[in-house]
């Protein structure tokens, strides 16, 4: 996973900043769920925060997570992966263009083929698709269907924008060790990220799946 690249480059914030300590994600969270008892965005305490939060949690009153957005950006994986994550529904992406990239794309390799007697065949035919690839785009083929000799595991970017309750939905699905190894990285790597900026929003998570 040495090409795996993930930042978590924008986040919600607020923007008349509150006395404590309490993140910015995990105040708007818990002081849009208070909304409904009381008549005003209050100053709560971080204790204050974590029982609301957990509360809402328990509750299943989760639509209040949906306040937060948090945005990636991913590069280094597969087709194979980002076809994965493309099938979330609630999040919003902007993947690489295969029409416009340059012309000589990348792979993906898993380890267990890295390690095994298969490296030499398998790394040959990624050459070999690769330099038909190029030898058709240079003869005038255009690239979206030059394309189609390309492997899954031709290397993509994304941008991934996900709110605070579908980021969950997405790290309970694939950050556990039934998900395939190169998606659960990612959402490891986005949970350990998000944690940082929102540690309250998804302290259960990181005690779940990282800790
Ligand atoms: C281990 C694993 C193996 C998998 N294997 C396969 C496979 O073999 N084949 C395959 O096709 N897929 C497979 N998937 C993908 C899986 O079926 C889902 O498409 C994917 O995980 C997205 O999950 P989701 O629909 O819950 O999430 P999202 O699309 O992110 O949606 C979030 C939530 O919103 C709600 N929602 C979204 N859209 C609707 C809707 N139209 N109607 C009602 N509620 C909605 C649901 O509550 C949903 O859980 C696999 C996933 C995992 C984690």
């Amino acid at each position: 996973m040495e090409k795996l690249k993930v930042k978590l480059i924008s986040y919600s914030m607020l923007v008349e900043k509150k006395g404590n300590d309490v993140k910015d994600p995990d105040r708007i969270v818990a002081e849009s769920g208070a909304i409904s008892h009381s008549k005003e965005f209050k100053d709560l305490s971080s204790d204050k925060v974590e029982h609301l939060i957990n509360l809402l949690r328990d509750l299943g009153h989760e639509s209040v997570f949906e306040h937060v957005s948090f945005t990636f950006s991913i590069e280094g994986i597969s087709r194979v992966c980002s076809h994965q994550l493309v099938r979330h529904r609630m999040a919003s992406f902007t993947q690489q263009s295969q029409r416009y990239v340059p012309l000589d794309p990348d792979f993906i390799v898993p380890e267990s083929i890295n390690n095994s007697e298969f490296k030499d065949d398998f790394l040959r035919i990624l050459e070999e698709s690769r330099d038909l690839y190029k030898k058709m785009v240079q003869a005038g083929i255009k690239k979206e269907d030059a394309r189609f000799i390309l492997p899954q595991a031709v290397e993509t970017k994304i941008i991934v924008t996900m709110n605070g309750r579908e980021l969950r939905h997405f790290i309970n699905l694939r950050a556990g060790k039934e998900a395939q190894w190169e998606i659960r990285a990612v959402a490891l790597e986005m949970l350990k990220q998000a944690h940082k900026v929102s540690p309250i929003l998804f302290d259960d998570l990181y005690k779940k799946f990282i800790d």
